[in-house]
């Protein structure tokens, strides 16, 4: 019989294993917004954003509520890294019956007490004037909706004070204490008690992000995902969720590890079937648990045979301490007979024996059933942290704790099985919740004062609907000025005629040849157009620095070397090709044929081109090596590709844009509109050259102090203003002197110097891309990039270097939508259109890969230009492709004249 007792307090380590899958769907249940509602593990938020830094500095009041008492704390800290707060604390007994009593006066005494505190504490440290920030440790759980906002949702603990439930805890601690006349004191921060554990285990420099209170009740309160935390708005950074483990198993889902002896401690309690968990593990019960385990084990006569046990008929006779003295008797069976005498009992040495068995049982299974909830813990933040293993710092404290010394090696060792990927440090909390509570109240400060530095910061990066419109029309402003043969000289974009007239309509048939020289690779590409669709074959061709540099002729000789090898490997020696030239560079074109190289960039410098018509530059050398097997037709822009590689699948792509290491865009407009070239018939692509854009000054308005900085350290200081806000070769170069001036001002790493930072082009654009990606797993990623840049960051560094990101690739994609809306709004305008529905074609890396520049990009057009339906093709090397297609279009056009 003492055997079949013992075996049902001992659990399988199976069941536990699936007791740990139960805990986290519950948490998970608990954390979403749909189910939280049903769950049993509440999960609920507490609005506390970050554990200490070590730089909180201040005094700080605490007022704890706790069981018969409540304790006043003033902490002061040096921002010394929290070594040696300065505390003083005094404890105020309750009155008799003040538990069961009316609020108002719970409150009123809580600041009364404060009164007392303040009154006969040393007041050199206090001064009157300044205000006193107050953490308020209230241990019940609390709708919290806000740092300082927390509803009761009920009452526990003996406690039933009337006109709470439902209410502000903070307002009611607030206003009882103005009833004092401490203006002086504000209650910034309300808290459960475990969180106030895990933040006093937090001092000392060794984060601690998990928090077990093994006390009378239990609970576990950790640092989550913030995105996961869906019953709170917050979704950037993490955030502490008390779990209220307490209620696990109150659907039921424990009734199989149930013990009869737990079943009588559960309907002989004051809240029967709730908190079922608990009622295993909680010291408030243990006593209750061997008492029933007694009470079955003598009826059965396994126990106590032929003596008076009418003892233990009464509730609460065993109480935690008597148990905890009894299995901290390793041999002393006189110790525990004498225990049990002092009950009440007369034990046989078998007896005692035996009593101690179940002690040790009970307690066992309480600590085991602490280290699968915290194996459930642990697990969950591994997983939703994407890390293969989790090393934590994990606070305790609790009479369970204290009391029971095997409690932290089952603790350890059951939560290492259930949870192998996880390794835990417990910390002892030496000092209870309150100091915890004086440093969330003081993190609460040093954040909201963080906050309104680094908005200071962003402000000027942060454009309103206002200034997006102003931009649109400044755009709209300067198109017409480039359109106008008068004021183009001196209009900042260009608006340079293509000689494109047409977009593919899908009929255009035959093989082309292609170039795209200008791009990171020079190419040549056989673009086969068929009924089928369109096939293409490339060859990648090095062209050397000494002849990047060399003179024009061995360039173009050079080229034509390729071309001519290409042909022979293709087996196109025997036909003449039309041949479509995509050449990035600027250029002034006067026919589709015709282009004057306006100058050489990236890195080429061929002699005697500048000025010169490309086209025939590349005619001369094919006639020096008496090559015939190609027609030079089209010379293009690698916008003007793109727009028409996508016009061949949808033949409502009208407009092409490109986003990467520049940006720059082309779109259709109508002869009649264009000043600069003759004729009033059909429409002509114009590419834009928009990345000029402000470099009249136009746009000074909007340039911050680091778009500035990075204009200066280019090679063309004052040029393309607008590229400089939005495209590749630029954002990371912002992004590194906000980071700069941030660590300037002690925002970030602690103000820690970072050497490699002053490094230029250090932060790539893809950087970017890598820090955004949106939920909390990419924070791991940030960590590699700031380890690269030699730099520990905290995971609240890593949180605020995304904020950075993201609001220049917001601004960057906000800005390319005005100068989009600009043109998609002069196109509707143009045709007399209420709506407009036309498609672009988008190429560039910043746009393909950078995770939510297209989305913000898309976003803000719809806003600005609610009138034009626009839909976003992306390119496939729209510089082959494209310039292919315009010869083909060309080709298409001429042999409809005839
Ligand atoms: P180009 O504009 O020279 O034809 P791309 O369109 O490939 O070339 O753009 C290259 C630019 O894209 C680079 O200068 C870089 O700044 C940016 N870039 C590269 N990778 C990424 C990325 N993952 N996310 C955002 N931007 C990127
Ligand atoms: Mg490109």
């Amino acid at each position: 019989q003492i055997q079949r007792a013992l075996r049902s307090f001992s659990i399988p380590l199976e069941r536990l294993h699936i007791m740990k899958g139960h805990m986290i769907e519950d948490m998970c249940k608990g954390l979403c917004r749909q189910t939280h509602a049903q769950a049993k593990v509440r999960m609920l938020p507490t609005y506390i954003a970050s554990i200490p830094n070590g730089t909180e500095k201040g005094n700080f009041l605490v007022v704890e509520l706790c069981q018969n008492q409540v304790r006043i704390l003033l902490v002061i800290l040096y921002g010394d890294g929290n070594m040696s707060p300065h505390m003083v604390y005094k404890i105020f007994d309750m009155p008799e019956g003040m538990r069961q009593g009316e609020g108002e006066a719970l409150f009123d005494f809580i600041a009364q007490c404060l009164s007392k505190f303040l009154a006969e504490t040393t007041t050199s440290e206090i001064k009157e004037t300044t205000t006193l920030p107050l953490g308020f440790v209230f241990p019940f759980s609390c709708l919290q909706t806000r740092l300082d906002k927390a509803e009761l949702l009920s009452w526990s603990k003996g406690f039933s004070c009337s006109g709470v439930i439902g209410k502000d805890v903070v307002q009611l601690l607030q206003s009882a204490i103005s009833k004092q006349e401490l203006r002086h004191v504000e209650v910034v921060a309300v808290m459960n008690d475990t969180v106030g554990t895990m933040m006093t285990c937090s001092m000392e420099g060794r984060p601690c992000e998990v928090a077990v209170v093994a006390d009378k009740g239990s609970n576990c309160c950790f640092m989550a995902e913030s995105y996961l935390v869906e019953t709170a708005d917050e979704t950037s950074g993490r955030m502490c969720v008390n779990t209220e483990w307490g209620c696990f198993g109150d659907d039921g889902i424990l009734n199989d590890v149930f013990t009869p002896y737990d079943e009588r401690v559960d309907e002989e309690s004051s809240n029967p079937g709730e908190k079922r968990f608990e009622k295993m593990v909680g010291t408030l019960y243990m006593g209750e648990i061997v008492r029933h385990a007694l009470v079955a084990l003598t009826a059965e006569k396994a126990l106590f045979t032929g003596t008076d046990v009418a003892v233990l008929k009464q509730k609460g006779v065993f109480k935690m301490q008597h148990v905890l003295d009894i299995i901290n008797n390793e041999d002393g069976i006189t110790e525990v007979k004498k225990i049990l005498e002092s009950v009440g009992l007369q034990p046989s040495e078998r007896d005692c024996g035996r009593v101690q068995q179940i002690c040790r049982a009970v307690m066992g299974r309480a600590a085991t059933l602490h280290a699968t909830g915290l194996a459930a813990i642990l697990s969950y933040m591994c997983q939703t942290r994407d890390l293969e293993t989790l090393t934590v710092n994990v606070g305790v404290e609790g009479e369970l704790y204290t009391g029971y010394p095997r409690f932290e090696e089952i603790l350890l060792s059951v939560s290492r099985l259930l949870a192998p990927e996880c390794m835990p440090t417990l910390l002892p909390s030496r000092d209870g919740s309150g100091r915890g509570a004086a440093m969330v109240a003081a993190v609460a400060l040093r954040l909201a004062a963080q906050r309104r530095d680094v908005d200071e910061v962003l402000a000027p990066l942060r454009l309103s609907r206002a200034d997006l419109e102003n931009v649109q029309a400044l755009m709209r402003q300067e198109m017409d000025r480039g359109l106008c043969k008068e004021t183009n000289p001196t209009a900042s974009v260009r608006m340079l005629p293509t000689y494109v007239t047409h977009t593919p309509d899908g009929t255009e048939r035959g093989d082309f040849l292609a170039l795209d020289l200008g791009g990171t690779n020079f190419r040549v590409l056989v673009v086969r157009v068929t009924e089928e669709g369109i096939t293409m074959a490339s060859e990648i061709y090095i062209i050397p620095a000494t002849i990047m540099q060399g003179t024009g002729e061995a360039l173009f000789d050079h080229i034509l070397d390729c071309i001519i090898d290409f042909q022979m490997k293709q087996n196109l020696v025997t036909q003449i090709l039309p041949l479509g030239f995509t050449f990035s560079f600027p250029c002034q074109q006067v026919g589709l044929d015709k282009a004057l190289l306006l100058t050489w960039t990236k890195g080429f410098n061929a002699s005697g081109c500048v000025g010169k018509d490309v086209v025939q530059l590349l005619r001369d050398a094919a006639k020096r090596k008496q090559h015939l097997g190609m027609q030079v037709v089209a010379l293009v822009n690698d916008t003007v590709g793109t727009m028409m590689a996508c016009g061949y699948d949808d033949p409502k792509c009208e407009i092409g844009l490109i986003v990467g290491t520049g940006t720059n865009a082309c779109y259709m407009e109508e002869m009649r509109n264009v000043g600069t070239v003759d004729g009033d018939q059909g429409r002509m692509c114009i590419n834009m050259e928009w990345g000029a854009f402000g470099d009249n000054g136009c746009l000074d308005h909007l340039f911050t102090h680091f778009d500035r900085v990075v204009d200066e350290t280019t090679i063309n200081p004052g040029k393309q203003r607008f590229e400089k806000l939005i495209s590749g070769m630029y954002l990371g170069e912002i992004v590194r002197q906000i980071l700069m001036v941030m660590v300037e001002k002690q925002l970030l790493f602690k103000g820690r110097p970072c050497p490699k930072l002053q490094t230029r082009n250090i932060f790539p654009t893809k950087f970017l891309s890598t820090i955004e990606l949106s939920n909390g797993l990419a924070l791991r990623q940030i960590r590699a990039i700031l380890n690269e840049l030699e730099l520990d960051a905290s995971f609240e560094d890593s949180v605020l270097m995304r904020e950075v990101c993201q609001a220049v690739s917001l601004r960057a994609a906000q800005l390319c939508a005005a100068g989009l809306a600009a043109v998609v709004e002069k196109m509707r305008e143009n045709r007399g259109l209420d709506q407009l529905s036309v498609t672009i074609g988008v190429d560039g890396t910043l746009y393909k890969l950078h995770p939510c520049f297209s989305d913000n990009l898309k976003k803000t057009l719809k806003d600005l230009a609610p009138n034009c339906n626009v839909t976003f093709l992306l390119s496939e090397d729209g510089s082959g492709k494209g310039a292919a297609l315009v010869a083909a279009v060309a080709d298409r056009a001429a042999n409809a004249a005839k």
